[in-house]
């Protein structure tokens, strides 16, 4: 993947490990969302030491094996730390490049080009994107309309009956702290395992999820941060099943890497190279080129 910037090339601030490039007078919201990101995480990072001892943890996490693999995620995140992507020397930190206009932040893979404001354009819904297996993650100007915290509240309630989460999800985690945690946990846990090809968001699904696979999805830590920043207290009962039904409730399945005409054979399956979390539960009209 090479990345271009057409415009502006001092136009980069940073925040700790973090490199925000492109985002003009932008730049200091993000800023301010990635120092409100940093302050929700260290709870969450605290709370990681008591392992299954922990209500959310034990929902979201299950064996106290995994502890210090999710404390240091979470602590990587905050500060922006560097790792290696792959099998070379070189250390990366995320950077963040808004795409706030057209023409200014082109992508180029394998013969194509996709212009990332286009992207969004065409793709309302999208608000953040990640390219796998890179360090960019791409602001749309969606992002700066969200919520920079979601509203207090709405934690879930646990179905007696079946033993799940209700509640309103999208009250729950819709906001920039939270869509920025979202890709760039994709970001830290990308840099050691694949990423799944159909990601489902859902508060029910992640706590259905084992406890090596719980670690490897990305919706898992956000859930987990929002639950002790929110402080919720209803949790599934871990020694009761859950009805499969209600796995349903709230689900929503991620755009996570459809495909559109324009973008296809990119990767020469007809899968976009793009991971991103939708809005919204239905896909829009707009969306209709992209493969669920
Ligand atoms: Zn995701």
């Amino acid at each position: 993947m090479l990345l271009t910037i057409g415009a502006a090339p001092n136009d980069i601030v940073t925040s700790n490990g973090y490199t925000i490039q492109n985002c003009g007078i932008f730049a200091s919201h993000v800023q301010k969302a990635l120092s409100n990101l940093h302050n929700v995480l260290q709870p969450a990072i605290w709370d990681t030491h008591y392992g299954v001892a922990s209500a959310p943890y034990q929902a979201f996490f299950k064996s106290s094996f995994y502890e210090t693999f999710v404390g240091h995620a979470l602590s990587s995140i905050s500060i922006g730390s560097a790792v290696r992507l792959d099998d070379t020397e070189e250390l990366v930190t995320p950077n963040l490049v808004c795409a706030l206009k057209p023409g200014i932040v082109m992508v180029y893979e394998a013969g194509q080009v996709f212009d990332i404001y286009d992207l969004c354009k065409t793709n309302p819904t999208w608000v953040v994107l990640y390219y796998p297996g890179t360090s960019t993650i791409f602001i749309c100007p969606y992002f700066f309309l969200m919520p920079t915290v979601p509203a207090a509240g709405n934690c879930p309630v646990v179905n007696e009956t079946t033993n799940q989460f209700e509640g309103d999800l999208n009250a729950f985690w819709k906001s920039q702290v939270y869509m920025l945690l979202h890709e760039i946990v994709h970001f830290y846990l990308g840099a050691t395992v694949e990423m799944s090809a159909n990601e489902i968001v859902d508060w029910n699904y992640a706590y259905s999820l084992p406890a090596r696979d719980a670690t490897l999805n990305a919706f898992n830590y956000v859930l987990y941060v929002a639950c002790i920043d929110k402080e919720c207290t209803n949790y599934p009962q871990a020694d009761r099943p859950q009805s499969p039904q209600g796995r349903r409730l709230g689900s929503v399945l991620d755009l996570l890497n459809t495909s559109s005409t324009g973008i296809q054979g990119s990767q020469g399956s007809g899968v976009s190279p793009f991971h991103t979390d939708a809005m919204n539960t239905t896909l829009s009209q707009q969306n209709s080129t992209f493969r669920r």
